[in-house]
């Protein structure tokens, strides 16, 4: 799947030509939204699958009962 991508953080498909974005552990994460990109910039850790926790998108790929964490899409913006 070559220019989408998934936002870590809510899980939202983005595109790769999305503003907003950040470059972490040398790769590159794309949001839909800056409220996204502003959560994941406090904690990247948390979302890029670094560490031993599994990222969300990891565990969602996995197949595990996830709930999206609290995102942009539960503010209105
Ligand atoms: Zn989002």
């Amino acid at each position: 799947m070559f220019g989408k991508t998934r936002d870590p953080v809510c899980a939202a498909k983005v595109s790769k030509h999305s503003r907003y974005f950040s470059i972490y552990g040398k790769r590159t994460y794309y949001f839909d939204c800056p409220a996204c990109r502003a959560t994941f910039e406090e904690k990247p850790e948390r979302f890029s699958g670094k560490g031993k926790d599994k990222s969300f998108l990891e565990r969602l790929a996995g197949g595990d009962d996830v709930r999206a964490p609290k995102s942009c899409h539960d503010m209105k913006h």
